[in-house]
């Protein structure tokens, strides 16, 4: 590392409420680190900063620092370091990482220093620690040791119980919505009696703390709790039996916590309590990559760390070892948008690098087109499939990129998730499609019978079953049959008569409808989108918007027979291939992790930011936003590509989008643009806007985007079409300009409102 060539590639002044005059590095120095041949193996691959971290094992320590600086091995080696120096047993150490898969990589990396001993150390994501915990002492908050851990769909048929039991109309007030009220509690650590004023209170009519008290009751009856229960149960544990806490202070001598900036407050107050005495607690985190506020975490668990724990030691490192300097740069310029951060300078000694590719293409079927050529120009240069990764904002983004793997026979896997067409919301729409094609596919019935809910219980399908066994007849004849009988109790007969009408009306139109209208018609009418509307899990709107996709990718099929065929050849294909593959996940799985290369698609506004994170928090949505486009980023190590669409179909209409305000956002000078000419179609109107020797559409993209409908500052730029004129287009019809760039317009249609379009798709009306 000495006399490198390095170079700070960003700086960002520091605002940071932190104490000054604390161990705080901020140049790279090489003085303090001593000789390197003196310190063990396990030390001497650390920067001074670093090796102070990791072996200041008293007190509390935050280490606040940029992706990529080595705050995970700053973790691990401080781990080994505790063993190695005999400051504590395995046992002795807690240790916690976000996520399953983070956890098995640290015990691998620190079983490479100290073995097998890595078995007795309590590590784990919060959830997996404080179960273990729990089962111990699961007698103090009245649970057997055996108590069952409850999904979310048991989950939400408790609380639809108790709604029925409480004269709630579940209509108005649907389980998922009072679910969603009490499990943000539990993420804030309210137990019910502790929920008082809290707005979610009017919920239900206001009575969703009474609900929460009565669900709290009916799980202790059911020797059962939910995930957020695991936590509370162990907080109400150690406030009410200083026994138990005892013990555990005495046991954890030492608190170590991965990914900080993540956590939520029930986790926070979990951590205060454990390491109350000890304060043996040592948490590393980056502000700028909190991305998990949508699910109750708090970046401000940052700030209360000194608070709580006053004299805590802060370590900055500021050297990143991951990124080349275009990358780094481009991300810490993108950051640098954000107001509520604490600052840090970051550098590389990896100078420059390659810049990042930033690329306009047609439509989504072009960019998976573009991503696939250039994976497959990687590999021809050498590059392992296991060092590329792709990002995307939403699940629903995967199945172009997934579709063009399986064409092209590139192995991939989906991290975080299942594959699009395996995953539980697409399965169970084309078990309806199924159903309407081959109407004696009774594993495709057997699925949806009762999904959504519409009261043909266990019971009722046993009974179907027996008479369609019977008879040797398939299960919906069976159901057309018994609903002409009292086999079944007028409630589940008049729903089971309902499915066999709707499925006997679908059927119909199979011929008659267009197939992707039929397909959105069925979902619609079926209940299962509204299944899915009134869940307010985090989970539901990435499943309306892989039900969304579903029936756009319908369109590029003759029909439904056609796109069964097609997703059954494609389901076979995913089943090979083990080995090499490359890494398809969205931005928020990619936490931690680092690649080689790193496509980043969809760059696009109303995709990226998120539409529903702007909605619903705003200015401190779109930051949270930013972070995760910069937590993209900064998982490249060589190489990072930046896409957007011009074109994307949105409910089966294509619709033009403008590249996303994050495209803007990146210093100019960190991007490698590559925009083809005639990229938009050959339309003059396109050429003949982009005189300047930079393609227009990079152009474009240095001026401030147009947000959510809103025309900026958009003017004339001499294409010919200019504010005022009438226009039409094939799909809007008629509308009038109301600002041109770029080969851009945005027009004011007369039927479908502000749209924006490219310039070479309207006419002079
Ligand atoms: P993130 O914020 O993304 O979680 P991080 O701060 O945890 O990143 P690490 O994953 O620990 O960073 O390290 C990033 C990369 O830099 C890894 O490949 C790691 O091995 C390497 N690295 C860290 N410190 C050093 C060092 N002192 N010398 C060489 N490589 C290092
Ligand atoms: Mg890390």
């Amino acid at each position: 590392m000495a006399g490198r060539d390095t170079s700070i590639v960003h700086i960002v002044h520091v605002r940071s409420g932190f104490a000054k005059g604390r161990a705080c590095y901020t140049a790279p120095g090489m003085s303090d680190l001593p000789e390197s041949a003196a310190l063990p193996a396990y030390l001497r691959n650390l920067n001074p900063p670093q090796l102070d971290a990791a072996t200041s094992t008293e007190g509390p320590l935050l280490v606040l620092a940029g992706a990529g600086t080595g705050k995970t091995r700053v973790l691990i080696t401080r781990v080994c370091h505790l063993m190695v120096t005999r400051k504590a047993f395995a046992n002795q150490i807690l240790a916690v990482t976000f996520t399953n898969k983070a956890a098995a990589e640290m015990r691998h990396r620190i079983a490479a220093v100290v073995g097998d001993t890595v078995e007795a150390m309590w590590l784990g994501t919060f959830h997996a620690l404080a179960a273990r915990i729990l089962r111990r002492h699961a007698e103090h908050v009245g649970l057997k040791p055996n108590f069952t851990i409850l999904d979310q769909d048991d989950q939400i048929r408790l609380i639809k119980q108790l709604l029925q039991a409480e004269n709630i109309d579940d209509k108005k007030w649907p389980a998922r919505v009072v679910h969603g009220v009490i499990e943000r509690w539990k993420d804030r650590g309210l137990t019910p009696e502790r929920v008082g004023a809290d707005p979610a209170a009017e919920v239900a009519g206001g009575k969703a703390a009474r609900l929460y008290a009565m669900y709290q009751e009916r799980l202790k009856t059911l020797n059962a709790c939910d995930f957020g229960d695991l936590l509370m149960h162990n907080l109400t544990i150690f406030q009410t039996r200083p026994d138990v806490l005892a013990e555990y202070h005495k046991r954890f001598r030492y608190i170590l916590v991965d990914e900080y900036q993540d956590t939520n407050v029930a986790q926070y107050m979990w951590l205060r309590i454990l390491a109350q005495q000890s304060r043996n607690l040592c948490c590393v985190g980056d502000d700028d990559q909190s991305i998990y506020g949508w699910r109750g975490a708090e970046v401000g668990n940052i700030l209360r760390f000194e608070k709580d724990f006053p004299g805590a030691k802060v370590v900055r490192l500021e050297q990143n070892y991951r990124s080349s300097g275009h990358i780094l740069a481009a991300a810490s310029g993108l950051i640098a948008h954000n107001r509520t951060r604490l600052g840090k300078t970051l550098w590389t000694a990896a100078n420059g690098g390659e810049k990042v590719v930033v690329r306009p293409v047609w439509d989504g079927e072009q960019e998976a087109v573009y991503v696939a050529d250039e994976i497959e120009a990687l590999q021809r240069s050498g590059s392992r499939l296991g060092d590329i990764a792709i990002l995307v904002r939403a699940g629903f983004q995967t199945r172009e990129f997934e579709e063009r793997f399986i064409a092209l026979g590139i192995p991939y896997r989906v991290i975080g998730g299942p594959r699009f067409y395996e995953r539980e919301e697409i399965r169970d729409a084309i078990a309806y499609f199924r159903v309407i094609v081959q109407p004696d596919d009774d594993l495709a019935l057997e699925r949806i019978i009762n999904k959504p809910r519409r009261g043909i219980g266990e019971a009722s399908v046993q009974t179907l079953q027996r008479l369609a066994r019977a008879k040797g007849i398939p299960l919906l004849a069976s159901a057309e049959t018994i609903v002409t009988s009292d086999e079944l109790k007028t409630a589940a007969r008049n729903a089971v008569r309902r499915v066999v009408d709707d499925f006997a009306r679908w059927r119909a139109q199979l011929d008659r409808a267009h197939h992707a209208e039929l397909a959105a018609t069925v979902l619609d009418e079926s209940g299962y989108t509204r299944m899915w509307q009134e869940d307010k899990s985090p989970e539901a709107p990435g499943k309306l918007e892989n039900l969304k996709e579903l029936v756009a990718a319908l369109e590029e099929y003759d029909d439904l027979p056609a796109f069964l065929e097609h997703v059954s050849l494609v389901m076979e294909n995913a089943e090979a291939a083990p080995g090499d593959m490359a890494s398809l996940m969205t931005l928020h799985a990619a936490k931690g992790l680092e690649f080689d290369a790193v496509f980043l698609p969809g760059w696009e506004e109303g995709l990226f930011p998120h539409p529903r994170a702007l909605d619903e928090k705003g200015e401190e949505g779109l930051e949270e936003e930013r972070r995760l486009a910069h937590v993209g980023l900064t998982r490249a190590r060589t190489r990072a590509y930046v896409s957007f669409a011009a074109n994307r179909r949105i409910h089966g209409m294509w619709q033009s989008s403008v590249p996303s305000r994050f495209v803007a956002e990146l210093p100019p000078d960190t991007l490698d643009v590559k925009s083809e000419p005639g990229l938009w179609g050959d339309g003059p109107q396109f050429s003949a806007s982009a005189p300047s020797a930079e393609p227009s559409f990079a152009r474009g993209m240095r001026r401030a985007p147009v947000i959510e409908g809103r025309a900026t500052e958009l003017g004339r730029d001499g294409s010919g079409l200019t504010p005022g004129m009438r226009v039409f287009h094939q799909k809007f019809g008629y509308g009038r300009v109301v600002a041109a760039e770029g080969g851009k317009l945005e027009v004011e249609f007369e039927h479908s409102g502000l749209k924006h379009v490219m310039e070479s798709f309207v006419e002079k009306a």
